[in-house]
């Protein structure tokens, strides 16, 4: 069996390290940091490490063997072990044995989110215990939040092999310096600059609740006193800070790398406010909770990759909303994960958007590419002209007069 610490901790272990002083958090961060990845993380993470360094350079026609193999792996063990989908393949006359390809693939029903509320049990597999399961809640800043199960040991350690690896092409390594502003609430409400330093990621995260002008020289200051070399961001909040040091003309921070940009989509005209400002790269990153899709940019092109060797990505057309957005390119992002066997989710759909695009990218990678990630649905509307228009931060003009009540 694989020894992963990180699951263990996650549990009880996490909630002592989390209530505890800072102080006391800093030493057992920075020994636990200095542990060898391969005993924080087990056996899972080193093996997708060693996949990626060779199939990111696999053909077309290599990729898609492989995830075929995985998905009707995953189909089998869905049909054996776990209830909600042995009802629905006998219910609709789905032999697994009969679903030879990816357009036969087709024939299954799609998962919503109303589907798992309501299947919740039975979508769990019988073959695993209690014991091997990690509960999730999944984010959403509308609609009612999901709970889901991860399968423990697994489904964490690939993630964090594939962010690991995926950065990697923008030059991040494990233990580096990161700031964080993606939306957290932190306390210690009359300060200037809430943070907390999470000392197993090297990370200093930062509140995205209090960048009002006066307050962002006091950001400015932290981050520069921590000398990130990247910084992870909703593209939103950061647009705050980089209008801020713009208008100011205040100087950039020097060991800055790269801009992680993740969760919202990033408009082009952010990306260049970014560059001008941070002068570095800016790197767009999408990933979901449900662990079916997993995408981000590469050294030459800020076009989403998608890791064909974590899910199978489908892109289904919504008439309807691309009547109302006048673009014909635009498709809800559809996924089957191939790292969590306690709880499959296949043909998922995500109520994510993006435009998908053909192109091949000169880095010499055969991934399936998205031109851009168009945002929730749930979380943006469409005006007059049929352009988009989210409404995460859509407050931002209150905070000032909610910060007085
Ligand atoms: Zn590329």
């Amino acid at each position: 069996m694989s020894f992963h610490l990180e699951d263990h901790l996650y549990g009880s272990l996490k909630s002592i390290y989390n209530s505890s002083p800072q102080a006391f958090k800093s030493v057992i961060g920075r020994v636990y940091r200095s542990m060898p990845d391969s005993l924080r993380y087990g056996e899972t993470y080193g093996h997708y490490l060693s996949l990626l360094e060779k199939s990111q350079w696999w053909s077309k026609k290599k990729i898609l063997a492989y995830q075929w193999e995985k998905t009707k792996n995953l189909l089998w063990h869905a049909y054996n072990n776990v209830p909600y989908y042995k009802t629905l393949f006998d219910q609709r006359g789905i032999s697994i044995a009969n679903i030879q390809n990816f357009q036969d693939f087709k024939k299954i029903p799609f998962l919503t989110k109303n589907i798992i509320r309501e299947n919740f049990t039975e979508l769990l597999a019988k073959n695993y215990k209690k014991s091997k399961l990690i509960p999730v809640a999944t984010g959403g800043t509308t609609g009612a939040p999901l709970t889901l199960y991860y399968e423990k040991g697994v489904s964490r350690p690939l993630e964090y092999a594939f962010t690991v690896h995926g950065l990697g092409r923008i030059g991040f390594r494990v233990g580096d310096r990161i700031v964080v502003i993606r939306g957290e609430v932190v306390k210690g409400a009359n300060q200037k600059a809430p943070s907390y330093f999470d000392p197993i990621r090297n990370r200093l995260v930062l509140s995205s609740y209090n960048m009002i002008e006066e307050n962002l020289p006091y950001y400015i200051e932290k981050i520069r006193k921590f000398k990130p070399k990247f910084l992870h961001v909703y593209p939103s909040s950061l647009v705050l800070l980089a209008r801020f040091m713009k208008d100011y003309k205040v100087d950039y921070f020097p060991a800055l790398q790269g801009i992680i940009a993740s969760s919202e989509t990033i408009h082009q005209w952010q990306f260049d406010l970014f560059q001008e400002v941070f002068k570095c790269n800016v790197f767009p990153w999408y990933g979901l909770n449900e662990l079916v899709a997993l995408a981000g940019a590469c050294e030459f092109s800020s076009r989403y990759h998608l890791f064909p060797e974590y899910s199978y990505v489908e892109f289904v057309r919504d008439d309807d909303f691309n009547e109302d957005t006048h673009n014909k390119n635009i498709c809800e992002i559809v996924g089957t994960g191939f790292g969590n066997y306690a709880m499959p989710l296949i043909r998922y759909r995500t109520l994510d958007y993006a435009i998908p695009t053909d192109a091949i990218c000169k880095c010499g990678r055969n991934y399936p590419m998205m031109e851009k990630v168009v945002g929730r649905k749930q979380e943006f509307f469409v005006d007059k002209t049929g352009s988009l228009i989210t409404f995460i931060y859509a407050d931002v003009p209150l905070w000032s007069v909610k910060r007085m009540i």
